[in-house]
């Protein structure tokens, strides 16, 4: 059933075709398209509608149409832009046509009484309904041609190469198709209850959609033959990292199965006892990481849901086995709070905890290299830093790495290569406080196992949000005051549109003044990042601590801080956050037992995303409600940033849409995987190309 011939599309390339030579294979190589099978799946982004004349009084304004008219003038206008503007006339309708490019021979053309048909888009102009440059042919003196029997593919384009051209060259290549066959790598017994339609059917009718097909179906992604490639392409790269966790798997890392000496002594010091899902998690850590086999894991906690004691708990793992963790943050200002967490917890056990930020400069910086090559530190805690070449470690087992969001997936395996060697390397921990959509789990972590911390400590009270437009600032201070005098502490963020952190940080430190001058009972502290570390760490230690009652910060404070008193949280112009952003920032309170508040305060008025975003926090604290919808406003680019992760674009297929077809691509993966090994290059070599993204783990 897979093939009519034994032709293999995929061996024969694109110079085989008629009117490619060196410099049209050239542009097909930078669309990706080596061989007839690319060119195959070059599939259309929008489609235009040539099948009919449509009469100009029926027209719209942004239909995309046919129409045939007769031109009544043609003259040169003088206004803003020199422009050709011509009156043409269909039964008594009236279009006119623009153009802002012309020759002279075109205007002499557009003789009075000569016949056009035209191609363009419809828009409403001074006049009445215009095409500007319109495509055009004369209707005079010779037969009409035939309109397209086909609706008219458009395809994703270079410069240099035409859509006429890569339409010739897509209708060849369906032609050796039909003949030779296109390869089928989905299993036969899914494709039975699946009710695609056939393979070749599907792409047939994506190049040349006929006369009756809907535009509109197929501009949302919906008809049948796209949701069979939508699926296949889905597979595809859910395969490719399936793969790479595999390879990465195979290789091997040190057996953590020293006992659990130091971990029940650390467990048994907490002043709390761990929730059942942390302990979940700790399970399967300790089983991942027992097997000599390297550990790729995932764990998902919404914030405040206590991963800093599971990562903890992971490195005694390590250590308990003689190997060295590393514990990076994304943030200084977060992997000095783990200091401090880590040193509190492991200094009583007789472990040295050492700290490496890009700022460590001198001495300290060479104590800490030396104390990690030496193997007298056991756990080194810092920035993106610890990926510098001059890092090395004596024995690291085991990687952590806090808030991956802001990391990449290039950053997991540089962090993973450099405390191995060619055949060996450390245990990776990924901890993420943006819960992640089952879509995105599934396309940019399926080379990961994931854990899932679903439960918050106990005795939290969920954060109540309110929004109030900045005219109300009097009144935000006011509820500051009060809950200063009731004895609780509160955050101020301060954001700027402004990319530029000098001014987010003055505007920080200026709010911080007037914020003191106007309540002068609150004791006010600040946090910024351009202030020195120890700085930071002194405003945050005395927030801690009860010195200060309002800390005034920028986004900073975004993740990670914890000061459990803290009960109320404002964010200022909260219009200009994105959904994660504000929830990670709200996820500061609310981790004591008090009922704690925050406040987005906006300055009206409001964009539409912008209403949808504040309408969100307000009606949903699930960190995986605001996920989806974070996902939904933004697209996966976006939200995983698609530059820094590496996460290949799509050809056809989309996270948020195509959500509904991702139970059915795992349970395929799964019988590929285990059925049909085989097929798995293939089908990856089909969609990714020889995309080399993953090929240097
Ligand atoms: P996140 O998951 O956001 O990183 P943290 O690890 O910072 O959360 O933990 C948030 C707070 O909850 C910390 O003060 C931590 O000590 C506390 N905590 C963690 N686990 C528990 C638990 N099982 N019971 C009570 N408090 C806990
Ligand atoms: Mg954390």
């Amino acid at each position: 059933m897979n093939t009519a011939t034994d032709i293999d599309l995929e061996q024969l390339p694109v110079t085989d075709l008629k009117g490619v030579g060196k410099r049209k294979a050239e542009q097909l190589t930078r669309l990706g398209i080596c061989n007839l099978q690319d060119l195959l799946f070059h599939l259309p982004l929008h489609y235009q509608d040539r099948t009919r004349v449509t009469a100009v009084r029926d027209l719209r304004h942004g239909m995309s149409v046919v129409v045939e008219v007769e031109v009544e003038s043609a003259e040169i206008r003088y206004g803003r832009r020199r422009s050709l503007l011509c009156r043409t006339n269909d039964a008594g309708a009236v279009l006119w046509l623009r153009f802002f490019h012309f020759s002279n021979a075109q205007r002499l053309s557009l003789a009075t009484g000569s016949r056009l048909r035209c191609f363009g888009e419809v828009r409403d102009g001074p006049f009445g309904p215009e095409m500007i440059h319109p495509e055009y042919s004369s209707l005079d003196g010779q037969q009409a041609a035939p309109v397209e029997e086909h609706l008219t593919p458009v395809y994703p384009a270079t410069e240099g190469l035409q859509q006429g051209s890569l339409r010739s060259l897509v209708e060849q290549a369906l032609e050796i198709a039909i003949t030779a066959g296109v390869r089928e790598w989905l299993p036969e017994e899914l494709l039975a209850g699946a009710r695609f339609p056939a393979l070749l059917d599907a792409l047939i009718y994506l190049h040349r959609p006929p006369p009756d097909a809907s535009v509109r179906q197929l501009e949302a992604g919906m008809h049948p033959a796209q949701r069979r490639l939508q699926f296949e392409e889905l597979l595809a790269h859910h395969l490719s990292l399936r793969m790479l966790g595999k390879r990465g798997r195979e290789r091997s890392a040190p057996r953590l199965a020293g006992g659990d000496a130091l971990l029940r002594t650390f467990l048994a010091a907490l002043p709390f006892q761990l929730t059942t899902a942390q302990r979940r998690v700790v399970d399967e850590i300790a089983a991942d990481v027992s097997l000599g086999r390297p550990m790729m894991r995932l764990v998902q906690g919404d914030v405040g849901s206590g991963k800093t004691v599971v990562a903890a708990a992971a490195v005694l793992m390590a250590v308990q086995s003689g190997c060295q963790a590393a514990v990076m943050a994304p943030t200084e200002l977060l992997a000095e709070q783990h200091l401090k967490s880590f040193r509190h917890w492991l200094d009583p056990l007789g472990l040295e905890t050492v700290w490496l930020a890009s700022r460590s400069k001198g001495a300290q910086r060479r104590e800490t290299l030396e104390a990690l090559a030496a193997g007298t530190a056991s756990v080194v805690v810092g920035t993106h830093a610890l990926f510098q070449d001059d890092v090395n470690f004596a024995a690291l087992g085991l990687a952590i790495i806090d808030e991956q969001h802001r990391f990449g997936v290039h950053q997991r395996l540089a962090l993973r290569e450099k405390g191995g060697s060619a055949d060996r390397v450390p245990h990776q921990l990924i901890m993420t406080a943006t819960p992640i959509p089952r879509t995105l789990e599934m396309t940019a972590y399926a080379d990961l196992d994931c854990s899932v911390i679903d439960e918050l400590p106990p005795g939290r009270t969920p954060v109540t949000t309110v929004a109030l437009p900045d005219s109300r600032r009097e009144e935000v201070m006011a509820r500051v005051e009060e809950a200063i005098t009731a004895g609780r502490q509160a955050y101020w963020v301060c954001t700027l549109i402004e990319e530029s952190e000098v001014l987010q940080c003055e505007n920080a430190e200026a709010t911080a003044e007037l914020l003191a001058e106007q309540l002068s009972r609150a004791r006010v502290g600040l946090v910024h990042g351009r202030m020195k570390a120890a700085d930071k760490e002194r405003a945050m230690a005395a927030f801690k601590a009860g010195e200060t009652d309002l800390l005034v910060a920028t986004t900073v404070i975004e993740v990670g801080v914890d000061v459990p008193n803290a009960s109320l949280m404002i964010i200022e112009n909260a219009e200009r956050l994105g959904l994660a952003q504000l929830h990670q920032l709200r996820g500061r309170v609310g981790r004591g037992a008090s009922q704690s508040h925050c406040v987005l305060m906006y300055h009206p008025p409001l964009s539409r995303s912008a209403r949808t975003r504040i309408a969100a926090m307000r009606e949903t604290s699930d960190g995986f409600e605001i996920a989806r919808r974070d996902l939904a406003l933004r697209g996966p680019g976006e939200v995983l940033g698609t530059r820094q992760t590496g996460l290949a674009q799509y050809r056809i297929a989309d996270l948020v849409r195509d959500e509904p077809l991702f139970p059915k691509v795992q349970e395929a993966a799964e019988r590929i995987l285990t059925a049909h090994p085989d097929r798995i290059e293939p089908l990856v070599r089909r969609w990714l190309g020889d995309n080399t993204r993953y090929a240097e783990v």
